[in-house]
């Protein structure tokens, strides 16, 4: 039996990969949610209305010695409980994911992280530079 790729095992729980560019120094990839419906963060109600996308850059763990970057599709839902004060929300993805404004995987901060904890500063980064980890 012939094993069979999936583009989306590269990437963290949750993404779906739409396309995928591997060029010689790094690799592009263009993710999504897999999910079909969002949460408002203010009532919490379920939502699958889409009103807008627009385009989020999130760096990933480097592959294949090339650098990875995460192009997330970021939907923005109608949020449509009468009650609530928010119309319009951008959907979140999990804080072991992507956090909120992240510029980074959470795999990847967090051995950015334990980097700067075992070496500090200037040799964590030199170290990071060279495993190939965007810092
Ligand atoms: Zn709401």
């Amino acid at each position: 039996m012939r094993p069979r790729f999936r583009p989306s095992s590269l990437v963290p729980a949750g993404f779906v990969v739409d396309h995928l560019d591997v060029g010689t120094d790094r690799i592009s990839l263009v993710v999504r949610s897999g999910s079909a419906t969002a949460t408002c963060p203010d009532c919490r109600t379920s939502s699958r209305r889409i009103q807008s996308r627009y385009q989020r850059r999130a760096a990933d763990l480097p592959l294949g010695g090339r650098r990875v970057e995460l192009q997330v599709m970021v939907r923005r839902f109608w949020c449509d409980a009468a009650a609530c004060g928010r119309k319009i929300f951008a959907e979140r993805f999990s804080e072991d994911v992507l956090p909120t404004f992240a510029r980074r995987t959470s795999r990847l901060e967090q051995i950015v992280h334990h980097l700067g904890l075992a070496l500090g500063g200037r040799p964590g980064a030199g170290l990071a530079q060279r495993l190939m980890l965007p810092v």
